[in-house]
């Protein structure tokens, strides 16, 4: 049996490539695994690839077909192999191709494993392998039952370093360019099978047989809920394992917190500096109007108060022409007026007088009332 597993990252294509490797007793070969441990070796190869692989980008082809080439030509392929993770681009299938045709053991299948994006996001996140027997957790989905250590064999989790968010997208606008194409090739040959990878892993795993033409079975997962019976270790040794498990625990608890701590100072300081920028924008907005208004108000004010200034002075002008001009006659008016009064006055005084017919004692009182009415007389015309 000779498959090629395609499938985005997250996928599943690894927990599948080991089943189905164990089912047909075959060997998975995996270019990512067989990358990631020339990269712990520090190979020449291994050093090329890192770059690449950190910033979720392909290896060149020719380091990756360098090492299928040599990984195919073990004796332990020749019954057949599952490849995992390549091809993942056209020329690298064109190049199996060719290879595989060299040799007369041409390809069975390329299986597709098909996975909402959403998904995908969350089980790469959420993904941690054993470093000692390679089983896969999902801190989501399928968790450990010891937290950051295998439930299988006791071995360190490890969360892959291209497994953060910046190259987890990287990778997947990766396979939809490059990868994609590839299940559309084996489709051409006739060759492509194809299931979806939502779901339990053993139903999944019998869809895939099924798919195969093979017959179907739910073989034992290895779940995280049964995990396999470990040989009992010294007391000591089991002691220092739980210590060691509790310390990474609080070691991974702490490293999250700080790194939430972290991004949420960092939210709340660009916040704040845009707040702050946005508050300056609008003060100096505001303050541009005020003074705007100012200068408007205090034009027109200085223009009305112009026009009343020039309409006042009219007004003046006009009034002391006025008054040059009716002023001689009210003099006269007044010279006239005041002669009159005078002798009008005096006049009065003697006429009263006589018509009266008084007693002796009243005219005596009369005689000195006249001469009063007189001074008072001439007072009046003297005020005037
Ligand atoms: P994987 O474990 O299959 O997800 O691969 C991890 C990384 O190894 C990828 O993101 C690539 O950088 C690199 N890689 C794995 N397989 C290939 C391949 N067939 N061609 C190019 N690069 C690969």
């Amino acid at each position: 049996m000779r498959i090629v597993l395609l499938g985005a990252p997250g996928s599943g294509k690894g927990t599948q490539a080991k089943l189905l490797a164990e089912k047909f007793t075959i060997p998975q070969i995996s270019t990512g695994d067989l990358l990631r441990a020339a990269v712990a070796a520090g190979s020449p190869f291994g050093l090329q690839a890192k770059a690449a692989m950190d910033s979720g980008q392909l290896v060149s082809d020719s380091i990756v077909l360098g090492m299928i080439e040599e990984r195919l030509a073990k004796p332990d392929t020749q019954k057949g192999f599952i490849l995992d993770g390549f091809p993942r681009n056209i020329p690298q299938a064109e190049a199996l191709d060719a290879l595989l045709e060299k040799v007369r053991m041409p390809l069975d299948s390329g299986l597709l494993i098909d996975v909402d994006f959403e998904i995908l996001l969350q089980r790469l996140t959420g993904r941690r392998t054993c470093e000692s027997c390679g089983q896969m957790y999902n801190i989501y989905t399928s968790p450990s039952r010891l937290d950051e250590r295998c439930d299988k064999c006791g071995g360190n989790l490890r969360h892959r370093t291209d497994d953060n968010e910046e190259t987890i997208g990287n990778r997947l606008r990766v396979y939809e360019a490059q990868t994609a194409p590839v299940a559309a090739y084996y489709r051409g040959q006739g060759k492509l099978r194809s299931v979806q990878g939502i779901g339990e892993i053993s139903d999944i795993f019998i869809a895939i047989q099924k798919a195969l033409g093979e017959p179907a079975h739910a073989k034992p997962v290895a779940a995280p809920a049964k995990p396999a019976p470990r040989k009992p270790a010294p007391i000591a040794t089991q002691v220092k394992q739980e210590v060691a498990a509790a310390v990474a625990t609080v070691k991974a608890v702490k490293k999250a917190t700080i790194a939430s701590i972290d991004k949420t100072e960092k939210k709340v300081a660009k916040t704040t500096k845009k707040a702050v920028a946005s508050a300056k924008k609008t003060v100096k907005t505001a303050s541009k109007t005020v003074k705007t208004a100012v200068k408007t108000t205090v034009k027109k004010g200085v223009k009305a108060a112009k026009k009343t200034l020039a309409s006042a002075k009219k007004s003046m002008k006009k009034a002391s022409k006025a008054v040059a001009t009716k002023s001689p006659a009210k003099k006269a008016i007044v010279k006239k007026a005041a002669p009159k009064k005078k002798v009008a006055s005096k006049k009065v005084a003697p006429k009263k007088a006589p018509a009266k017919k008084t007693s002796v004692k009243g005219r005596a009182i009369a005689r000195k009332t006249v001469p009063k009415k007189k001074v008072s007389a001439k007072k009046s015309s003297k005020k005037r």
